[in-house]
């Protein structure tokens, strides 16, 4: 089956926020062929092509004079299994949730962390999406993208992708690298990621004393339906800030006029603020202009109330990172990709 290109289509739909802007030319791809055939078709139409994937890390501007083409191909295999090690490679299209849910029932451990994030299995290395004290990278096995530059094939092993907080080769290079399918080593025995203090609270509620994978997604799950804002109710892109690292000098001057600062050692020395803290305590959380605001119950969450353009929620976004900046002398740096 070859592509179909329309013409002027809304992305309303196809990004989390529910941004409306067009698309010159929209398609989605069900495999590698399609892909080809749209880098094809860009070629032949001297036509910028932006790719997506659910569009839940999208902050977008204006229309876009491009072809936008959704990511929309299936498949998860399991490539190897030695018993404890299992390798499964998933298609950049799958879900990223639902893949999650396969794994855990296969009995496989090492996402259950990653429950319940939007977006697709392509879009993960992206930003090496993390939560709750996981990150892809950890449980990476490698990867396959097609290279826009020269049209190869190319495998990236753990090192090649050169993944950091939120942060990746893929991210570095935008427009270069497209990835087609992500290959996980999941385990068949739990290492279980307990620390970050809201998971083993709502276990213990729960009654949970000895939980397993399962029970940290189910945990995890609920925690995040809870505090997160739902982007079929009301329009975000999770966290709109990375949480800044700084020098612990600035955290020991800080905590002079805010003993209660929370901030978190890093293995490198810097410190890790909560930029969600800092943006409460500057009183924006719940502020709401027209329709874009801060959410009422986590500030680190931006939202449309329906109609807000993304210029809108970038003046906004900007103006919270001028008054972080004047009050605490960090600069907070925005986490969606804006096109
Ligand atoms: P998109 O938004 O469609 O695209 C993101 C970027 O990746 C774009 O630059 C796009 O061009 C590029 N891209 C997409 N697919 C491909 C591909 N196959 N090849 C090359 N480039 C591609 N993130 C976290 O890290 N942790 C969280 O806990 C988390 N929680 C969230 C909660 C909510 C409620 C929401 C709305 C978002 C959250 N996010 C979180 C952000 C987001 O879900 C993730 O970054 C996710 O991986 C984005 O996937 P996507 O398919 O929607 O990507
Ligand atoms: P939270 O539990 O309110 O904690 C606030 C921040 O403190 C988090 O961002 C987290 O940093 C950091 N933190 C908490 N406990 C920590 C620990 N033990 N060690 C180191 N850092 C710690 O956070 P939340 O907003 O509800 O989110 C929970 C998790 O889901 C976080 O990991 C967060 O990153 C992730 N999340 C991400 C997005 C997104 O769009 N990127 C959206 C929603 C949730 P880290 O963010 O570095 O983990």
């Amino acid at each position: 089956m070859s592509l179909v290109f329309e013409p002027q289509v809304s992305l309303k739909a196809f990004n989390t926020f529910g941004v409306d802007v067009r698309a010159q030319v929209f398609a989605q791809a069900h495999s590698d062929a399609d892909v080809r055939e749209a880098l094809a078709y860009c070629a032949q139409q001297q036509l910028p092509l932006l790719v997506i994937g659910g569009g839940s890390n999208l902050l977008l501007t204006a229309d876009i004079p491009a072809l936008v083409l959704r990511m929309a191909t299936q498949g998860i295999r399991i490539l190897s299994d030695d018993g404890v090690q299992v390798i499964v490679e998933a298609e950049a299209g799958e879900a990223w949730h639902p893949f999650v849910l396969w794994t855990l029932a296969q009995g496989l451990s090492g996402l259950e962390n990653l429950s319940l994030i939007p977006g697709t299995v392509g879009a993960a290395p992206m930003q090496n999406i993390g939560a709750y004290g996981v990150e892809i990278k950890d449980v990476f096995a490698g990867l396959t993208a097609l290279d826009r530059e020269s049209g190869e094939l190319r495998d990236f092993d753990l090192h090649a992708c050169r993944f950091g907080y939120r942060d990746s080769l893929f991210k570095q290079q935008p427009g270069r690298w497209l990835i087609l399918r992500v290959r996980f080593a999941l385990s068949r025995v739990e290492h279980l990621h307990l620390g970050y203090g809201p998971v083993s609270q709502r276990l213990a509620q729960l009654g949970i004393a000895q939980p397993n994978a399962s029970d940290v997604s189910q945990a995890i799950c609920s925690i995040r339906s809870e505090k997160l804002p739902d982007p079929a109710v009301l329009g975000n892109a999770g966290s709109f800030f990375k949480n800044p690292l700084v020098p612990a000098a600035l955290v020991a001057e800080l905590k002079v006029d805010y003993p209660d600062l929370v901030a978190y050692p890093q293995a490198d020395g810097q410190m890790k603020l909560a930029a969600g803290w800092l943006i409460e305590r500057a009183g924006w959380k719940g502020f709401r202009e027209a329709d874009a605001g801060v959410h009422r119950l986590q500030a680190l969450v931006l939202v449309n109330y329906g109609g807000a353009t993304g210029l809108q929620l970038l003046n906004l976004a900007q103006r919270i990172q001028q008054d972080i900046a004047q009050r605490f002398k960090v600069q907070l740096e925005m986490e969606p990709n804006r096109y």
